[in-house]
């Protein structure tokens, strides 16, 4: 009890979202919602629970988004009803995950997941099971496991705008946290104390980039200003969650924006050390090689094409490289071991950060291998590289550094023609090439290489 006084004393007056106990509730002609725009699929697992005695209503990214106009990824739904329960109802529900069991009732190829109202863990560990502590020393919550009331669930939320509620049945949304009204000024606001949310689950900080430039909001100020101070915390997430959030963060179609966040609040840094250590050895070079290669991302996500997380990772990575390699060669090592070595170590310490999967850690030394070769045209080895599997990434990789500013003597220029040229004009450009003396035969002479890694610490050292 003195505890807790002494607490309120500490923290008088935190302005902080903190929860209505009973919801404002917003009737039809109060909201643009209407049940139609739903999945049938999520609205019928709803009224078959509501017919079945259980509170169930569609809530979080759906309800949001469709209050912004922006087509849901996918439909949740929330329930009173325990998996069991659910899974009783449903023939098509499947349940998943050991540790919080989740419902999966498949349609199709459509997924409706239903989760069952969930509460937060006490913030001290005085009011639980002792032994059995569910935060560690810095508040971060380990379990998150306790079923409970609708007020609890909309509680653990993590922003305003993600704790609607909706009932497709009476077609009224249930508003906990002010979230319609965060929405309307387009802001993203923590329910709770932001400090002890993000100390919670550091992930929520990533996250709040995530929407920001996903939906185009502001970051309310108190929710923003715990930040930078709090940002070394993601060292402290398994690699394996970061490695999904960071794809979520750079795949969302927005990765311009979502970098310039990233790095404006010191999160890029616990996420990509070797990277922004680059960016702040070498800013207008990493920068845009970064960026560009966003860009590019952002443009073929608009256009439905399809990305790699390997290309992007092989880009977020490579401004790290040349100090590394310079590094190595100092110690006498020659430039393509030096380059081979570099490439190793630094995937490696990037993979204990995050867990970038085997399936793109090898694509990404591909892609960097391919950039070796490139100069390398002459006889069949420009042919046996048109035929490698990689040869596209690696040329858009080429370009890429082109655009970055690295000087590589219009190689980019000359892969875009051979690519157009037919056989004889093919033949014409590896003849000149054998001509020109400058063709980098790949018999390397020991002078072509040294200039080749001088050319790259040129085109990289622009702003040392
Ligand atoms: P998206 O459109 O990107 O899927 P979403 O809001 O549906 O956005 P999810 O990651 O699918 O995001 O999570 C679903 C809901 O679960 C969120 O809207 C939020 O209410 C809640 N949630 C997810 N992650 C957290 C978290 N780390 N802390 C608190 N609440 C969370
Ligand atoms: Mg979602």
């Amino acid at each position: 009890m003195l505890k807790k006084l002494f607490q309120s004393l500490r923290s008088p007056k935190r302005r902080t979202q903190q929860l209505r106990s009973t919801p404002e509730v917003l009737n039809s002609s109060q909201h643009s919602l209407q049940r139609a725009q739903f999945s049938r699929y999520a609205v019928n697992i709803v009224e078959r629970l509501q017919n079945a005695g259980y509170q169930a209503y569609l809530v979080g990214g759906c309800v949001r988004d469709m209050l912004l106009n922006i087509t849901p990824k996918d439909f949740d739904v929330a329930t009173s009803a325990t998996p069991e329960q659910v899974r009783a109802e449903f023939r098509n529900a499947r349940i998943i995950g050991r540790r919080f069991k989740l419902v999966h009732i498949h349609f199709g190829r459509e997924i409706i997941e239903v989760a069952t109202f969930r509460a937060n863990h006490p913030q001290n560990d005085e009011e639980e099971d002792s032994n059995q502590s569910s935060r560690n020393e810095s508040g971060r919550i380990l379990r998150d496991n306790v079923y409970g009331t609708l007020e609890e669930d909309a509680q653990r939320r993590d922003f305003t705008i993600n704790a609607l509620y909706y009932d497709p049945v009476s077609e009224r949304i249930l508003d906990y946290a002010n979230g319609v009204h965060d929405i309307r000024n387009r802001l993203l606001r923590l329910i709770g104390d932001p400090q002890q949310r993000y100390q919670e689950d550091p992930v929520r900080m990533l996250r709040a980039v995530r929407f920001a430039a996903k939906l185009d909001f502001g970051i309310e100020k108190h929710t923003a200003a715990p930040i930078r101070d709090l940002a070394p915390m993601l060292r402290e997430i398994p690699a394996a969650r970061l490695f999904e959030e960071v794809l979520k963060l750079f795949l969302s179609g927005n990765a311009c924006d979502t970098f310039e966040m990233l790095v404006d609040l010191e999160l890029f840094d616990p996420l990509f050390p070797a990277s922004a250590e680059a960016l702040e050895h070498n800013p207008t070079y990493t920068h845009t090689l970064i960026s560009e290669a966003l860009r590019n991302t952002d443009l073929r996500i608009k256009q439905g094409k399809p990305v790699t997380p390997a290309f992007l990772f092989a880009a977020l990575l490579w401004p790290a490289l040349p100090a590394r390699v310079l590094r190595l060669q100092d110690r006498g090592m020659p430039p393509i071991p030096a380059m081979q070595e570099a490439a190793h170590e630094l995937i490696a310490e990037q993979c204990q950060r995050i867990a970038i999967p085997k399936r793109f850690t090898m694509p990404i030394r591909e892609i960097w291998d391919m950039q070796e070769r490139l100069p390398r045209r002459s006889g069949k080895r420009a042919d046996m590289l048109l035929d490698n599997p990689r040869f596209r990434a690696g040329y858009d990789f080429l370009l890429l550094r082109e655009s970055a500013g690295e000087q590589t003597h219009g190689l980019g220029e000359w892969w875009t023609d051979y690519q157009d040229a037919n056989d004889s004009g093919r033949r014409d450009m590896i003849r000149d090439l054998s001509n020109n003396k400058d063709d980098g035969t790949g018999t390397a002479p020991r002078k072509r290489r040294r200039t080749s890694s001088s050319k790259r610490k040129r085109g990289t050292g622009a702003d040392e």
